[in-house]
């Protein structure tokens, strides 16, 4: 099936804020809080509550990360690749983007800079993207691939809440057939992580579903680190299910908001953290909660936590 669209789409984004609550600051002025989910943050409050806590509530910093900066310099490279005709999309052409989009990440976010010298030197850092970047071209042909969209915001609101997010990329096919695409810059996941990633593509298509009544034909992953792809039919039944599930989520998060209850989950996940110096479960003491804690907690579009270039 060709997955070609000559024409791009105008891009979709919903301007919705249906079910407002009011929340008390600091200084006693009601505000209205815009009851959020991205996938990302819904990921982090399942793999364990505490960690939402503190990115979403308490914004505490994290160690800039050498995978995730790669990851976003690739992104950058593949999705710039599609600025050009069709028969341009080479190799070469694609490489040549590595050095000018690192500037520009680098330019977006300044301290990713210090991960060059500190971590790698500049040579290693552009060979090990321009890898991951060459591999790609082994998985798809960017010249017979005119993308609908390309990092583009969706969102729609479920009963009063706005999920919400970024799709690397969405093909249509002649038909309005729409492949949901997602490049992942590490291996293809093992149970671990497998469940986590078509989570993330469900909520993608559900959003898509929920806004335009069309359900996906295929989510797509594409993995980088080991050259893979993996792809997943979703049909009514799977998104019902994940609408059930990010219900119960939120619901989870209203709760622990509510209480101030973030509890800590132990796994090996735990690995990857940031947070165990403040983490129960390594020893650590939690920061006291901010005095906003309850509006945060249950509006992450405040704190600006998803963004065309993050994890989302
Ligand atoms: S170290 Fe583990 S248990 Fe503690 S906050 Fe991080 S993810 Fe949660």
């Amino acid at each position: 099936m060709p997955w070609v669209s000559a024409l791009p789409d105008t891009v979709d984004v919903v301007e919705q804020v249906t079910d407002a609550t009011s929340c008390v600051s600091p200084d006693a002025q009601p505000r209205q809080v815009r009851r959020a989910l991205s996938p990302s943050r819904a990921g982090d409050f399942m793999q364990c509550p505490l960690l939402y806590r503190f990115r979403v509530v308490d914004r505490l910093p994290e160690e800039p990360s050498a995978a995730a900066a790669r990851g976003t310099l690739v992104h950058s490279v593949l999705e710039r690749l599609f600025d050009v005709p069709a028969a341009e999309r080479t190799v070469e052409a694609a490489i040549a983007l590595v050095a000018p989009q690192w500037a520009a990440v680098v330019e977006q976010d300044p301290q990713l800079a210090a991960l060059i010298g500190e971590e790698t030197d500049e040579q290693t850092w552009f060979a090990e993207a321009s890898e991951l970047v060459r591999r790609w071209f082994a998985l798809e042909d960017p010249t017979r691939l005119e993308p609908a969209e390309r990092e583009l915001y969706v969102e729609a609101d479920v009963d009063g809440l706005t999920l919400r997010g970024y799709i690397d990329r969405l093909d249509r096919a002649p038909g309005e057939q729409l492949r949901v695409v997602d490049y992942k810059t590490g291996r293809s996941p093992s149970e671990l992580f497998e469940a986590k990633a078509l989570f993330q593509m469900k909520f993608y298509a559900l959003v898509l579903w929920r806004t335009r009544g069309v359900v996906p034909a295929m989510l797509q992953l594409v993995y980088l680190g080991n050259g893979e792809i993996v792809r997943y039919v979703p049909d009514e039944r799977d998104l019902l299910a994940t609408e059930r599930k990010v219900k119960a989520v939120w619901a989870a998060i209203e709760r622990a908001a509510h209480s101030g209850d973030w509890r800590p989950h132990r796994t090996r996940l735990c690995d990857w953290c940031s947070h165990q110096a403040r983490c129960p479960e390594f020893g650590g003491t939690p920061p006291p909660l901010p005095p906003d804690a309850l509006g945060v907690a249950l509006d992450p579009a405040r704190t600006g936590e998803a963004s065309p270039t993050g994890e989302d």
